[in-house]
């Protein structure tokens, strides 16, 4: 079955198409600046050529039409008519606490995603749009919802709730959700499967280093505790993110900077992480790898902080499991950057992690980077969400 997968954000959407049975994604996309001007789109089919067309998207049905087009295209498409996609799988960021597991799209689906809307405003809204739209264009194609939340759900309530009133989690449902589930299960999974072990018998710990990053802790094949929290703001220090901070910063900076709670938050999310710690030298760890290489003091502070970050959350997840057997490297740090690795092992001592320094400078591989002899096995799996909501598509459309 050729599964249609969707990742639609606020004025962007991506999408990739897989054949089920061999897994290969045939052709994949972008659109951008959908509702702005100077909307494009850009297709690859596998193997092929990629082409870049500026072209008008006034929103989100047309930017699928154009997809569906590009996929159709008697050209450079990949499938002779649409009737071949059997099913479509959306990324929805937020299912709350309603959503333990993808689920086919309904109407009362789509009404209870609808409901979680508060709790991702910037995210939740742009997932429903894009489905809405995809549900105009093929009204008869069923359609599966994967949630960013919903591997999280298996979270006992102690790793859950915060030390806030119990009232805000009675009234709003204040209470940590995490995210990028779909790659913490995905990769946790390969893991086992590569080391042919019982995914049951595990003490995994997933580090997800992309441009936002999160790290869980899975134990027996279930989620028990994870970095981020009501929204991705919390945990590991990111590329613009803050992650952890004294809530009490946000109060001293609004008197200091005369700012309000927006600018607060705009500060948190787009100017902090490591661009914010480096100066402003880059949120992008390629930059901040060359500028640490060179001895830039601004490279140095932040990669270190981001390191040690990661250390800190890993000890602390190896005292939630009373263990840990695996722990893995993924998204596009964790696979690209050995050095972060390397930091990272450097505080590993205590486990007994004994780094290959020759397996942990290869890249684009499922593989084990720490010795034989080493007492914690660390690995790096490259993460594929896409390739993980068309499983679940396939799953539940059968
Ligand atoms: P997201 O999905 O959160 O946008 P990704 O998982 O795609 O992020 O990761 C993007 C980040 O990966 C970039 O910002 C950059 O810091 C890092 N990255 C990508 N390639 C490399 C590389 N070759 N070396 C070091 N870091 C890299």
């Amino acid at each position: 079955m050729k599964i249609l997968v969707i990742n639609c954000g606020s004025s962007s959407l991506k999408f990739q198409l897989i054949d089920s049975e061999t897994e290969q994604c045939l052709a994949k996309g972008l659109c951008e600046r959908i509702g702005i001007d100077g909307s494009m789109i850009t297709y690859a089919p596998e193997g092929g050529e990629k082409e870049k067309n500026v072209t008008p998207m006034p929103d989100h049905t047309e930017a699928i039409r154009l997809v569906l087009e590009a996929l159709t295209n008697p050209r450079t498409g990949v499938v002779g008519s649409l009737d071949e996609i059997g099913a479509v799988g959306h990324r929805v960021v937020h299912g709350g606490e309603k959503f333990a597991e993808s689920v086919v799209i309904d109407s009362e689906v789509l009404a209870a995603v609808e409901e979680c809307n508060d709790l991702a405003p910037l995210h939740n809204p742009a997932n429903l749009i894009g489905i809405n739209a995809c549900r105009k264009l093929m009204p008869d194609t069923p359609m599966v919802a994967v949630f960013d939340t919903a591997f999280h759900q298996t979270m006992p309530e102690k790793a859950y709730m915060y030390g806030l009133p119990y009232e805000y989690y009675q009234k709003y449902k204040i209470r940590r959700y995490g995210f990028h589930g779909t790659s913490h299960s995905y990769v946790s999974k390969r893991a086992a499967d590569v080391l042919g072990k019982a995914y049951d018998d595990l003490k995994i710990i997933v580090c997800h280093l992309g441009n936002g990053a999160s790290i869980s802790a899975v134990e027996k094949g279930r989620c028990v505790d994870t970095s981020m929290g009501l929204t991705p703001l919390e945990g590991l220090m990111m590329g613009t993110r803050s992650g952890d901070i004294d809530p009490a910063i946000m109060e001293f900076l609004a008197h200091k900077e005369g700012k309000d709670i927006d600018k607060i938050m705009e500060v948190l999310n787009k100017k902090s992480g490591v661009l914010g710690l480096s100066d402003n030298l880059s949120s992008d760890f390629r930059d901040l790898e060359a500028g640490y290489h060179e001895g830039d003091a601004n490279a140095v502070r932040a990669m270190e902080a981001f390191c040690y970050r990661v250390a800190k959350y890993i000890g602390s997840f190896v005292a939630a499991m009373n263990g840990v057997d695996v722990i893995c490297f993924t998204a596009g740090v964790g696979e690209n950057a050995p050095i972060v690795r390397t930091f990272v092992c450097g505080y590993l001592g205590y486990l007994g992690v004994e780094l290959d320094q020759e397996a942990n400078g290869k890249r684009g591989e499922d593989i084990v980077i720490t010795t034989p002899g080493s007492r914690t096995t660390v690995m790096v799996i490259p993460t594929n969400e896409e390739l993980a909501i068309a499983r679940e598509t396939v799953r539940l459309v059968k």
